[in-house]
């Protein structure tokens, strides 16, 4: 009887429609424009730490020890001319020393960007990507600016030479992703500053903030090993205040850019309701239902490498 019912008003509905009442295409179901789909980072988590440091001196090489013991990761840019000269890594410690985290360009011979010939240029940054390549048979994708100077007018040309990221030493005091990968100015400096009063504990304020914030976010710090010679207690205290949280994925810097890219090539749907993930890697995204009593209720769905998804299949 309720099967007769159904199928009694699917053909009034039918009817109504008319022969001379096209359907409009932009009449979809309104209801359907209150899901919200928001980006998680890596395992559906909320936020996101890139932490990232210059230049391959001897002290990286207990930086790495501390960032092991905490479980966290690092991206480490390095001068391929200075390896195994006196106070450096040398080229034996490279290629083992970093396994877990990343090894990014910082030029050749930590020559400024700014006022170099063409030349020099592909020479300082591609040369370097070429020589840390061989050394650790990875494809090194990203940078970091010697002494910070960037050039806008020289971005095409790293993008030629095959970055995909280079970082600043710009702090924003802030937690989100930059609009141009090439000027990734991070979130600060570890422990800059921090003789003038004023500054005093500011690295750990940030962390704290990053912590306790909820809606998505990414704390990237950067600095130097030498930095820490006299400050290894303070670090390992701010490494284990950011360890091991269940809100934050830990990231290499490119693991951040890779993961980014996937997100920004899902297919979505007009309706919202269908997504492909074309990428190699798993895409994780936060859905809001507002049609639903709970609405401030998010719930994570993973969106695997070539899968297609349908939200809200069962009650179609
Ligand atoms: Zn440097």
């Amino acid at each position: 009887m309720q099967k007769f019912i159904g199928i009694f008003f699917l053909l009034i509905q039918v009817a109504s429609v008319g022969a001379d009442e096209a359907p409009d295409l932009f009449s979809w179901n309104l209801k359907e424009r209150d899901i919200i789909l928001d980006m998680r980072y890596p395992e559906g988590k909320l936020k996101a730490l890139v932490l990232s440091f210059d230049d391959g001196m001897r002290q990286d090489l207990k930086l790495v020890e501390l960032l092991n013991k905490y479980q966290l990761r690092g991206t480490f840019h390095l001068n391929s001319a200075r390896l195994s000269m006196p106070y450096y890594l040398t080229i034996e410690e490279v290629k083992t020393a970093f396994k877990g985290h990343e090894i990014s360009a910082h030029g050749v011979n930590h020559q400024g960007l700014t006022g170099l010939s063409r030349a020099d240029m592909f020479y300082e940054f591609l040369e370097d990507r070429r020589a840390l390549e061989a050394v650790s048979g990875e494809i090194i994708r990203g940078m970091a600016y010697p002494f910070g100077r960037y050039d806008i007018n020289a971005l095409e040309n790293l993008k030629s030479m095959g970055f995909e990221y280079a970082r600043t030493v710009k702090g924003t005091g802030r937690f989100d992703i930059p609009q141009n990968p090439l000027l990734w100015h991070p979130t600060a400096h570890i422990f800059a500053n921090e003789k003038k009063p004023l500054n005093q504990g500011r690295t750990f304020q940030l962390a704290k903030e990053f912590l306790a914030t909820e809606s998505v976010s990414l704390l990237y710090l950067w600095g130097h090993s030498f930095e820490y010679v006299d400050k290894w207690k303070p670090l390992e205290a701010l490494f284990a205040q950011l360890s091991d949280q269940s809100q934050v994925s830990y990231l290499t810097h490119i693991q951040l850019v890779d993961y980014l890219s996937a997100y920004r090539q899902l297919k979505i749907s007009a309706d919202k309701m269908t997504i492909h993930n074309p990428s190699a890697i798993s895409v994780f995204l936060a859905i809001t239902d507002m049609r639903k009593a709970h609405a401030h209720e998010k719930s994570i769905v993973e969106i695997e490498s070539g899968a297609t998804i349908t939200l809200f299949s069962a009650q179609k």
